[in-house]
């Protein structure tokens, strides 16, 4: 089965590092899929008891997980999932992203090689691979991650780093999969995104802009759902 798959499957006998990476996986899991909702309290010897797992890998997922925003860690009280986002700083974050993907879309078709093109359409087709009948949670994280992954693709052959870290830093994809999550997978999604490789296929960064602003657009509207 030629699958991409990140976790390990193997069995028997785990390195110390592929517990800590499975930790990491599952707690990921968990809070995509809402299970443990936003702003709800995360412990670590809850966690490990629920995991079955000593304290250290459940500290060590959370320190990466609080550098990839999906918790937050105050003082004196610990950790808790990320909030979820209002309605109001939705709106800013898909204004946000209008201003500046499609520039950033029309900048990499005008950079394009054919060794990046075939990077980007590579991140574009891992999104059409989690087809495979594991449970909606992990199926879902893996299309979030793999939709992130492809925007920063596009982000890094743009080749503006600032830009690029701005995007980052707002760890859209967290809060845009946590919103959607109720919704269905986004087969519209992958339609615009062909449209997208199409347009940087042809070198044509105007069609590019407007398959980028398009997309968001539309991802935006398909979101607003979730606050009606
Ligand atoms: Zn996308």
């Amino acid at each position: 089965m030629a699958v991409t798959t990140d976790r390990d499957h193997k069995g028997g006998f785990v390195r110390p590092s592929s517990i800590a990476e499975s930790v990491h996986e599952r707690i990921y899991e968990r809070i995509m899929s809402l299970e443990i909702p936003p702003g709800a309290r995360i412990t670590i010897d809850g966690l490990a008891r629920e995991l079955n797992v000593s304290q250290t890998p459940v500290r060590e997922a959370l320190t990466r997980l609080e550098r990839e925003g999906l918790v937050r860690k105050a003082h004196l009280i610990g950790y808790s999932a990320s909030p979820q986002l209002t309605h109001k700083e939705f709106d800013d974050l898909y204004k946000f992203r209008l201003m500046l993907e499609p520039e950033s879309a029309r900048q990499a078709c005008l950079n394009l090689t054919p060794e990046t093109l075939k990077r980007i359409e590579s991140a574009a087709a891992d999104m059409e691979t989690g087809e495979q009948p594991v449970d909606s949670n992990s199926r879902y994280s893996r299309f979030a991650r793999a939709d992130a992954h492809f925007h920063d693709e596009i982000l890094k052959v743009a080749d503006n780093e600032f830009v690029r870290q701005a995007l980052n830093d707002q760890h859209i994809h967290l809060h845009i999969f946590r919103l959607m999550f109720h919704s269905r997978v986004t087969q519209e999604a992958l339609e615009e995104h062909e449209r997208l490789l199409a347009a940087f296929r042809a070198g044509n960064a105007e069609a590019a802009y407007q398959a980028m602003q398009d997309h968001i657009a539309r991802s935006r509207d398909r979101l607003a759902a979730a606050f009606q």
